[in-house]
């Protein structure tokens, strides 16, 4: 019977015998309209020893335009021995990356950043088409995963070791090692930024990874591995398998690979979590939200007002940063009306017209529950303030889009759904309070922690809420605080599981593992002398 490895190795060469090829966009060619209905759909490719080739899968997946809801793409269930080949392939990469000098690995991240930016449009054009986002968010998402990886060139500084003279003689050194095959799992609403949070770190820090998208928007990340290879990321190191949960399964179940890193919906990473332990794996898993605003009285009301439109609306609500729910304090709640006015001026539509504010959702399937999430609230006894249900874009290729307009509910309360679930939609939530203590206290009992916000113009309530508040990102008159990656991202509570949030310092503690290496080289020893062995442990006194 043949080994693990031994399995393996034999399928290598079926996989790689499959046909090879080139993916169908370029640094100066990609779409810039939607895809004609009746098109023949392209088929995703794996990527496996820095070689593009086709899945023999039996079963793939249709991947729509959410604009239209005609089937762009086609990506496989990856086979078994291809994931198998895939995580080999990584595990034999591994010992040569890592020796790899830091220098020339820093060296490799800096083409890859060049790269990135020369390849912005491309990027963007490939999440307009699978995603749905609008031109410029789309740009917005690829320029997220750029500053990851120019943060990544600064490898030589985060990885720098520490020592002391601990005794005479005698010095401890600590270094930090990497792990090994690293998998990382991304989500779809992010298709370039979420694997970049993971991607540079990983070839820095001398890791090699497997690398499974979603499978409804794997397209950037096959352009990334075209742009890392193109880079000098050495065949391996970076690999690219599809699917759904049996791929995640496989992944999970594999002692080869040392690491997981997960972003997607809270299912998902509480699952993911529990069983990366089970097999003794290191994970990070960032899972849904709910994040809230609060508006104080003596707030700047335009500014408010255009934050939380922005920040609700935005990307169809389709960020775990999206603000769902608006907390008004005392008067403000008189500035919801400005609210349902300036979100009634949004356009909804095409990703690729200009004029649009935000795009579809990203299936059918998530329109029919954020709609029926609206009845069910409104049901309840919460206040149907704008609804947006049944938007129809003016473009009649877009007649059967995923289309849900901004949409207010008021009088919100937990118990009802628009509360309690992460809706993943353009649908804000408001609930009146009276002061900051009850804002405070209020958004402090809900179970997620990724962002929440403050709009006020006092340093002293400002302080309050910063210090009282118990979620991982907050901003103070900013509505998506993510900060930059010389930070991390540090969701919390029920929105972050693990230790080592994604990026900055832990992000790279997370990807490395400390050896200390403690040396004598004493100036006193005579050649053949034989003192009187120690058996006891060293004593200070
Ligand atoms: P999802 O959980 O459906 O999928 C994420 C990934 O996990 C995909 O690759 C998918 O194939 C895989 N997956 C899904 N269910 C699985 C299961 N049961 N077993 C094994 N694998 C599984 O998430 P999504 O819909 O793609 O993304 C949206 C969600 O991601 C939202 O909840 C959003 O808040 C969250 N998200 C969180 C962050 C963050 O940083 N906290 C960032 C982006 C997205």
């Amino acid at each position: 019977m043949l080994s693990r490895v031994s399995r393996a190795r034999a399928a290598v060469p079926r996989v790689m015998a499959a046909r090879r090829f080139t993916l169908n966009t370029t640094t100066t060619s990609y779409p810039t309209d939607h895809i004609k209905e009746g098109t023949e759909p392209y088929i995703t490719p794996s990527f496996q020893d820095g070689k593009f080739f086709q899945s023999a899968a039996d079963k793939w997946i249709d991947i729509h335009d959410p604009a239209t809801n005609v089937v762009v793409s086609r990506v496989p269930q990856s086979t078994h021995a291809e994931i198998d080949a895939a995580i080999e392939s990584a595990q034999n990469a591994f010992e040569g990356w890592k020796n790899t000098s830091i220098i020339r690995r820093q060296q490799v991240a800096f083409k890859f950043v060049q790269l990135l930016r020369e390849n912005f449009d491309r990027l963007a054009a490939i999440m307009v088409t699978e995603n749905g986002k609008t031109w410029d968010d789309a740009l917005g998402d690829a320029l997220r995963g750029i500053q990851c990886a120019e943060q990544a060139v600064n490898i030589v500084n985060d990885l720098k070791a520490e020592s002391l003279e601990v005794a005479t003689d005698m010095e401890t050194k600590m270094v930090r090692e990497p792990l090994g095959v690293v998998a990382s799992i991304a989500p779809f609403n992010f298709p370039a930024m979420v694997p970049l949070w993971t991607l540079p770190f990983v070839f820095a820090t001398g890791n090699t990874c497997v690398l499974k998208p979603s499978e409804r928007v794997p397209g950037a990340a096959m352009i990334i591995s075209e742009l890392a290879t193109k880079a000098g990321v050495p065949p391996g190191v970076l690999n690219v398998i599809h699917g759904q949960h049996d791929t995640v399964n496989q992944i999970l179940d594999d002692p080869r690979i040392k690491a997981v890193t997960f972003v997607g919906g809270d299912k998902a990473a509480k699952y993911i979590y529990e069983r990366s332990a089970q097999t003794g794996k290191r994970c990070q898993a960032n899972g849904a939200a709910k994040n809230h605003m609060v508006i104080l009285p003596d707030a700047n009301k335009a500014q408010a007002v255009n934050a939380v439109i922005g920040a609700a609306m935005g990307a169809c609500g389709q960020r775990c940063m999206a603000i769902s729910v608006l907390v008004t304090v005392g008067k403000t709640k008189e500035w919801v009306s400005d609210i349902i006015a300036e979100a009634q001026k949004l356009v909804v539509g095409s990703g690729f017209d200009k004029k649009s504010h935000f795009g579809p959702l990203i299936n059918p399937s998530s329109l029919t529950r954020a709609e029926q999430i609206i009845d069910d609230s409104v049901k309840a006894g919460a206040k149907l303030l704008l609804d947006g249900r049944g938007y129809k874009p003016a473009d009649p290729r877009l007649a059967k889009g995923n289309f849900l307009g901004p949409t207010i509910l008021g009088e919100v309360k937990p118990g009802m759904r628009c509360y309690d679930e992460e809706i993943f939609a353009p649908v804000l939530s408001v609930v009146n309070t009276e002061t900051l203590e009850e804002a405070v206290n209020f958004v402090n009992k809900n179970p997620f922690g990724n962002g929440v916000s403050v709009f006020t113009a006092s340093g002293a309530s400002a302080q309050y809420f910063t210090k009282r508040i118990e979620c991982g990102q907050v901003g103070v008159n900013v509505p998506i605080p993510v900060p930059l990656p010389m930070f991390s991202f540090t969701g919390s509570k029920q929105s972050f599981l693990g230790d080592l949030n994604f990026y900055g310092k832990a992000g790279v503690t997370f990807l490395t593992k400390p050896k200390t290496i403690t040396s004598s080289w004493k100036q006193d020893l005579i050649d053949g002398e034989i003192l009187s062995p120690s058996t006891s442990m060293p004593v200070q006194k």
